[in-house]
């Protein structure tokens, strides 16, 4: 019980358990970190389509789509960044207790963030997956037209152009994308799915 709002948490009578079963698949979020343009988005939207297609009940969660409706009163400063990662970070885990994979696609440039993130998922299936692309190749791609708005100075705090990105220390996976054409990458994805048994009830 929160004593100083009277509020106490409802728990219904049917569990995460009930709906795992029920979908006969664990649920759980796959973050993926990374520069701008680096293709997080992508790659999580095609590997939706292939869970989807194996009857998984999976969503993204975009940066952008998120800062449409849900966060569109925040900005890009050091607080609004925050906030913006704990109301992800809660809507995702009202995903996981509705029995669906949650794939966030979000830059999340800041070491200390990961870290929370992965804190509030701990005892959930989570994986950290690292898009990894060198800036040079992100802003040839500039697939929204923002690292050149960042250049010009018409974006402030840009990542990478006027604001950090710290390089994830410990990441359960790394996919080089400006090696890995976007299928290698999708595919990459899906067998550390396999290989770690991240779809599979909990007995
Ligand atoms: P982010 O979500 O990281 O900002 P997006 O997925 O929105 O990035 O954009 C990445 C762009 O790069 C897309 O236009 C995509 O088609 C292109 N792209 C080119 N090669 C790759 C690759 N190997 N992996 C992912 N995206 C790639």
């Amino acid at each position: 019980m929160d004593s100083d709002r009277n509020t106490v948490w409802h728990r219904g009578h049917v569990t995460k358990s009930d709906r795992n079963r029920l979908n006969i698949h664990d649920s759980g979020v796959i973050w993926f970190t990374g520069l701008s343009a680096s293709g997080k988005s992508t790659i999580a939207h095609l590997i939706e389509k292939k869970l989807f297609e194996e009857k998984v009940r999976v969503y993204v969660f975009d940066g952008d789509n998120i800062r449409y409706g849900l966060n569109v009163n925040l900005g890009f400063s050091d607080e609004d960044r925050k906030e913006n990662i704990r109301r992800i970070v809660e809507v995702a885990k009202l995903f996981v207790e509705a029995g669906v994979v949650v794939l966030a696609a979000f830059i999340t440039p800041f070491r200390e963030q990961r870290e929370y993130i992965r804190n509030q998922f701990r005892g959930m299936q989570y994986l950290e997956v690292y898009v990894n692309c060198d800036i040079e190749e992100c802003m040839r791609r500039d697939p929204k037209g923002l690292y050149e708005k960042a250049k010009s100075g018409v974006i402030n705090d840009y990542t990478s152009i006027s604001s950090p990105f710290e390089e994830p220390a410990n990441p359960d996976l790394i996919l080089d994308t400006s090696l890995l054409n976007i299928d290698d990458a999708v595919a990459r994805v899906l067998e550390h799915i396999k290989a770690t048994n991240f779809l599979k009830l909990p007995s």
